[in-house]
């Protein structure tokens, strides 16, 4: 039996024109606006605008807040044109996967004015605020404290591992709030920060990753007024997995792994049949890993698109296939290629440099918005029930 991965015909025309959108306006050798020349960043940017022109950019968003009330099969499509060609939205992919979706769900009615217009237009970068040098995995531990005073709140602590934080104009960011919080994440309470407030200071921490992916944020003192609070005090970790939700499934890794194994079959051309066996077999497997990942994947947005409780479940068993298929794909892509595979990125490099970009990205990726053990820990807890509960007798 054949598996079938058509969306049908809408489908097959957003995507038609997504890719001639991308040949027109992506420079052949793109790898993502993260790097060292300015350009990159300028010409994510440009995209973005224009997508939001021709009403892409925002395509499954509601249309009072500027979107195309597209389905979540739509935004699916959206995803995956987008990361198989190096994410030409840059960093705003987050504010239309889950900041927007976060307001819209819990902000008040001037929040959603004030922030989601600018999202729809393409114009602004938001950053992520949560994790902190002792809460990662346990991100209820963090200890970034948010003290009332006057009619608003005083800010101060230290998060890391912020992307985007140099670039982006507005913080989604997590404190905790003094007051008898019943639960044990009581007080965690998120703030919509503008990142240009007296106060914040960003450090880029170099890393394997490249420029701009990664920084530490530090908060002194700084002041949010009552109406940059997001929910009520203490909502916040109702809204953190919620928000979390949505990214797991947010990003489709699955789409570049699958251009880059295509991609390498066709650039080995004659070689391919002088391969090893069990080379071969091995970039066989990768695929099929890839696409069992893309229809996980699937399931989740089904579930979402009917509103099930068990999205979030499904979320996180996307993501652990989704994530281990980066790691697959970049291994053996570099025995594929050899030693070509580990060219730095420039016009004599195998695509580019896509699979060198890739292999150092792909180190990352069973971590990024939450490693994969506790991903299994989430669907076990959901599939097994607590595993310190009482024993059937
Ligand atoms: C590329 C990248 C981008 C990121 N961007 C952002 C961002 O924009 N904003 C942001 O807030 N954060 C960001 N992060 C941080 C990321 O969310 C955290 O790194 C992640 O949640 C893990 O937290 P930690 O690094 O503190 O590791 P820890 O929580 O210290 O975990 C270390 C190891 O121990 C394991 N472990 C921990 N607890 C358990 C447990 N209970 N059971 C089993 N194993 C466990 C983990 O799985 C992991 O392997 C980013 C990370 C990366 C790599």
């Amino acid at each position: 039996m054949a598996l079938d991965y058509e969306f049908g015909e809408q489908g097959d025309q957003l995507r038609a024109v997504l890719r001639e959108l991308i040949a027109e306006r992506i420079p052949r050798g793109y790898l993502g606006a993260f790097s060292n020349d300015p350009e990159d960043l300028a010409i994510a940017q440009r995209f973005c605008k224009e997508l939001a022109a021709k009403g892409l950019l925002t395509l499954s968003w509601p249309k009072e807040f500027g979107g195309q009330a597209g389905t979540l099969w739509d935004q699916t499509v959206v995803r995956e044109e987008m990361w198989a060609h190096h994410e030409p939205r840059g960093a705003q992919y987050m504010g239309l996967n889950w900041v927007g979706p976060a307001i819209m769900e819990f902000g008040t009615a001037a929040q959603k004015a004030a922030h989601l217009p600018p999202i729809a237009a393409g114009e602004r970068i938001w950053c992520q605020g949560f994790s902190e040098p002792d809460a990662g995995s346990d991100l209820f531990a963090l200890s970034t404290r948010a003290l009332p005073e006057g009619d608003g709140w005083r800010i101060s602590g230290q998060k890391i591992w912020t992307s985007y934080a140099e670039m982006a104009e507005y913080c989604f960011l997590a404190a905790k709030v003094p007051g008898n919080h019943k639960s044990a994440h009581g007080g965690i309470t998120i703030f919509l920060l503008p990142m240009d407030r007296e106060g914040i200071e960003v450090r880029p921490i170099a890393s394997m990753l490249g420029p701009h992916h990664l920084n530490e944020c530090f908060f002194d003192s700084v002041w949010a007024s009552a109406d940059e609070l997001l929910g009520a005090p203490g909502q916040g970790s109702a809204i953190i997995r919620r928000t979390l939700s949505y990214e797991r499934v947010g990003i489709a890794r699955y789409a570049r792994c699958d251009r880059l194994l295509s991609l390498a079959a066709r650039a080995l051309e004659g070689e391919w049949d002088t391969l090893p066996a069990a080379l071969r077999a091995r970039w066989n497997r990768a695929l099929i890993k890839v696409r069992t990942a893309r229809l996980l994947a699937y399931r989740c947005v089904a579930a979402q698109a009917r509103g099930e409780r068990a999205s979030q479940t499904m979320a996180s068993v996307a993501r652990v296939a989704v994530t281990q298929c980066d790691q697959e794909v970049a291994e053996t892509l570099l025995q594929v290629l050899g030693h070509r595979g580990l060219e730095a990125p420039g016009p004599n490099a195998p695509f580019f440099g896509a699979m060198e970009d890739h292999w150092r990205y792909a180190q990352a990726s069973t971590v990024a918005a939450g490693a994969i053990e506790i991903q299994r820990e989430t669907v076990a807890r959901a599939v097994l029930g607590r595993v310190d509960g009482p024993r059937p007798s």
